[in-house]
């Protein structure tokens, strides 16, 4: 795989796009210039990769918007060193997001197809600041909690319970609640033991956030 010049330009076009439907954070739009998006997608999307539109990846999943990426990004406030989970790896981009800005990421995929794929993308472009697990997401990872910030990029229900207990106090959860028509952006911060503040944000549309486990044919 090449990242060639004629990518980067397109990259540079994706990220103007992006701060013009009201991204600020230097930080996440310097993240999406350096990713090549293309690695993540299936070769006969290569040409439309730096669009910002979601594209179908294996088990009829989809690698998210970059909008949708950075808006939730944004919304974390991501720093250096923080503990993050990210619930629903996907193609693994929202992943290399956060590890470029230096988070240490602990990220869960109920696909077993879409985690092998995921890991094998974070060893090739080298990102080492990556875990990645097989697991269902409704459970967390107490094994690894609590986490400074917990990130979930497929549409809950409703917030699950074991997510908001393994936040630090301090600690932030961006997750989008609703059903399959549209879903509401939340972001839960925990002010205190059991004790949580909630904001609402803007309406997406992901794909659902499933219960177990599914593992590969
Ligand atoms: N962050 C991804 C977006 C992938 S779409 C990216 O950047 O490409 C959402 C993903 O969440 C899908 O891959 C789906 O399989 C996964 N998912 C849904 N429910 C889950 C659960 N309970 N646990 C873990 N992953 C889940």
């Amino acid at each position: 795989m090449q990242d060639s010049f004629r990518h980067k330009g397109m990259r540079k076009r994706l990220v103007e796009t992006i701060s013009q439907k009201g991204i600020t954070d230097k930080a996440v739009l310097g993240a999406i210039n350096s990713i090549p998006r293309h690695f993540f997608l299936e070769k006969a999307f290569e040409e439309q990769a730096y669009e910002d539109k979601a594209f179908p990846i294996d088990e009829l999943q989809t690698i998210s918007q970059p909008y949708t990426v950075a808006y939730q990004t944004q919304l974390l406030g991501i720093q250096k060193r923080n503990k993050v989970l990210e619930i629903g790896t996907g193609s693994g981009y929202q992943s290399a997001v956060l590890a470029l800005l230096g988070a240490r990421v602990y990220t869960v995929e109920r696909h077993e197809l879409l985690h092998q794929k995921a890991q094998h993308m974070f060893e090739l472009l080298g990102l080492l600041g990556i875990r990645a697990y097989h697991a269902d997401g409704y459970k967390g990872l107490g094994e690894f909690a609590p986490f400074d910030k917990i990130l979930v990029t497929a549409a809950a229900p409703e917030v699950p319970k074991a997510l908001l207990q393994q936040l630090k106090i301090g600690g932030i959860l961006v997750i989008p609640v609703g059903g399959r028509k549209g879903q509401q952006m939340l972001r839960i911060t925990c002010v205190g033991e059991n004790d949580f503040k909630q904001e609402v944000f803007d309406q997406f549309r992901f794909v659902p956030m499933l219960p177990g486990k599914n593992y590969r044919p």
